[in-house]
Order: structure tokens, then sequence, then C-alpha cells
């Protein structure tokens, strides 16, 4: 609520001043009053609540079907091979993505951020990407955040990673500096709520849900699912709520609100 501030409000700066040079504990009252009055006419400005659209990974089938990777663009690329699976686990990515994005939902709406979720179950073919950037765009999203876990044939790799859309006119140069900018917050915040290895930023220039976002938006990978640490611990609801809190505080810092809103 970084605009809760009477002196923002000048017919009330005006009464408030006015009555402090009068007598002090009546300039209080009224300074009190203003602000009681003030709040609700705040809280119904418009672009007074944020919007970030968080998007679980995968669904429960993959989706072969081609789209093409940016605006105009003749290169095809399928909609979602389906994601990975937790090699000690057995849990699938699609369900640990949604159970973090269901909990950062939580999180999120309790720091006072309307959230739309592009699914709330694991049950269908996925949407594919365009559709996931679309909804982002018609939500006017102020971050567009992608939840995934990673997979790798190297069962040594583990860690943390975010990645955010390279620099391409026309299609993301109205929003490549503010994602960047949230990927550091964000992956900084998830690294230090997690506790993994910090294998930093990416740049990707053939991600679908990247060239289609009209809005800032990264992808995070929370982990390697392939890795049995890494596995271990994301399948625990103890480091999905970590996950989710890193999530949130990353994603306020980049709204300009105080982190610690987040719990
Ligand atoms: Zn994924």
């Amino acid at each position: 609520m970084s605009g809760v501030r009477p002196w923002t409000c000048p017919p009330r700066t005006v009464v408030f001043v006015t009555r402090v040079r009068q007598s002090f504990p009546s300039a209080w009252l009224v300074a009190l009053v203003a602000l009681v009055a003030w709040l609700p006419a705040a809280a119904a400005a418009p672009g007074a609540t944020p919007v970030v659209v968080v998007d679980p990974g995968h669904d429960l089938r993959a989706n072969l079907e081609q789209e093409p990777i940016g605006p105009g663009s003749s290169t095809l690329k399928i909609k979602d091979g389906g994601g990975t699976r937790g090699v000690v686990s057995g849990l699938t990515e699609a369900e640990l993505n949604l159970r973090v994005g269901l909990r950062l939902r939580t999180l999120l709406r309790r720091a006072g951020v309307r959230v739309v979720m592009t699914r709330t179950t694991t049950s269908g073919t996925s949407m594919g990407n365009i559709a996931r950037a679309r909804i982002a765009n018609r939500a006017r999203a102020k971050l567009f955040l992608r939840i995934h876990a990673d997979g790798l044939a190297d069962r040594r790799a583990r860690g943390t990673h975010t990645l955010y859309p390279a620099l391409r006119r026309g299609w993301t140069d109205d929003v490549y500096a503010p994602s960047k900018r949230a990927a550091g917050l964000v992956q900084r915040e998830l690294v230090r709520a997690l506790g993994f290895p910090d294998r930093g930023l990416h740049e990707r220039s053939d991600f679908t849900g990247f060239n289609w976002a009209d809005v800032p938006v990264i992808l995070v990978e929370m982990g390697f699912m392939t890795n049995p640490t890494d596995d271990r611990l994301l399948a625990t609801a103890v480091y999905q709520r970590r996950a989710a809190l890193g999530l949130c505080r990353g994603t306020l810092r980049f709204l300009g609100r105080p982190p610690a809103l987040c719990g």
C-alpha cells in the first residue's frame, strides 16, 4: 500500500497543515479522520491492485500440436512436450508446478495482489504457450510468472535458474528490460528461500510463451526433478511452501511492495 499517504491528496493536506498550527490534539484527530476518509478511495483507485498471472507449467497431458514461436513467424514448435518427472518421488512436473502455484496464489492474495491462474487443476491437455501468454496479455498483468522444474539426462545437474525473453524487435522489445529486472529479483529470492545452487539467469529467444507476451514475463526452473536431492526436497510441502514464499517475495520486490507482506 505504497499509495496510502495523506499528503498525496492536496485538499486534505491544506486541512492538516492548518490544524497543526492551531492545536496538536485536534490536528491529530483531523489527520486521522482524513486518512480514514481517504483509504476507501485509495483502495478503489484504478491501478491500485496489481494483477499477476501465475502459470503452472504443463498439464496432465502433453499437446503435440504446433504453433508459431512468435507473431508472424513461420517457425513452428509443439505446444507442450509434457514436462519432466521426479526421478525419486515419481511426482509429475505439472503437479509440482501447480502445488507451488496455488500456494503462491494464496501468498500474493494476502499481500494485496490480484492473481489470475492459467490453470487450477492438473486434468486436461496442455493449452499451449500462445494461449498462456494471451491470458497474461488480456489481464494486463504486471508480471506473467511461469513456474517450472527442470529435467536433464545428467542426474548430477541441480539448482535453480530463471529465464527471461531475449531482445527481439517487434516481439519482446517492449517487455525485455522489466522482464530481465524481474528475473533477477525473483531468482535471488527463490535461491534464498530454497537454498539450492544458484544457476543464474538465461535469455531465451525460442520460447513461444515469451515471444507472444505483451507484459513482463519470466520462467523459473525451481530445481531439477532428475536430480535426487532437488526432487526429494521439492516433493515436500515444506519446500513447496519455501518456493512459493521466494516467488512471492521476488514478485513483491518487482512490484515495489514490501516483500515482508508475503509472511
Ligand atoms: Zn517444464
